[in-house]
């Protein structure tokens, strides 16, 4: 059971729950994988951005003036490449107007050291709201290393969002950045001598992409 405390948001919704177990299972196909991977995403992204500010409103409805709040706020998509790409249409049916970054991660097969091949991030990130999305948050090297770039590009305000978590994912980002929150349904057990998330749902962009 895990219960160090960390900033994770716990987003506990039966529908993330249904979803993420269909995830897990090794006889869901890449078709159907994709479909439930932005699903679960889209629930996440509503609670990541449940505090983005807003101003108030005004349109005509038929029957006359209706008040409301538009979102007032400058977001941006930070997909960790590949397996983020698998949550970033997610992003983008909440988020139309988000800006969208890009940032190739790839872990060492033998040390699960991240190691950068890309990165193509929005300017003016100091007032936006970045949210990092990389489903599978397992040693947490490529998390902090992406926090490290967003920051070093200007980004004061950012978020975390992944399907499933690992303990060591957590305590390393809590450690290194503990001013960014995480989101994720689950914490689950810990990770294998490969560094994979256990039980965890295997290698989220082999799975998505067909490429087991
Ligand atoms: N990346 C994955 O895709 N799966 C894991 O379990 C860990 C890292």
């Amino acid at each position: 059971m895990y219960s160090e405390p960390v900033p994770v948001i716990l987003v506990d919704h039966p529908l993330v729950h249904d979803i993420l177990l269909g995830l897990r299972d090794a006889g869901t196909d890449p078709e159907r994988f994709r479909r439930l991977a932005v699903r679960i995403s889209v629930l996440l992204l509503a609670e990541a951005l449940r505090d983005l500010p807003t101003s108030p409103a005004t349109v005509e409805t038929p029957l006359g003036p209706a008040t409301g709040r538009r979102i007032a706020a400058d977001i941006v998509v930070v997909p960790v490449l590949r397996a983020g790409l698998g949550m970033l249409d997610a992003v983008l049916e909440l988020c139309p107007s988000a800006r969208v970054g890009h940032i190739g991660l790839q872990r060492d097969e033998t040390t699960a050291i991240a190691l950068q091949y890309y990165e193509k991030l929005p300017a003016g990130l100091a007032d936006s709201y970045v949210i990092v999305i990389d489903p599978m948050l397992a040693t947490g090297g490529s998390a902090v290393a992406a926090v490290a770039r967003l920051k070093e590009a200007g980004a004061r305000n950012i978020r975390m969002v992944c399907i499933v978590a690992a303990p060591e994912g957590v305590s390393l980002v809590e450690r290194v950045c503990p001013d960014v929150r995480i989101y994720t349904p689950v914490v689950d057990r810990g990770l294998n001598s490969q560094k994979y998330i256990v039980p965890g749902l295997g290698d989220f962009g082999d799975r998505l992409y067909g490429t087991v």
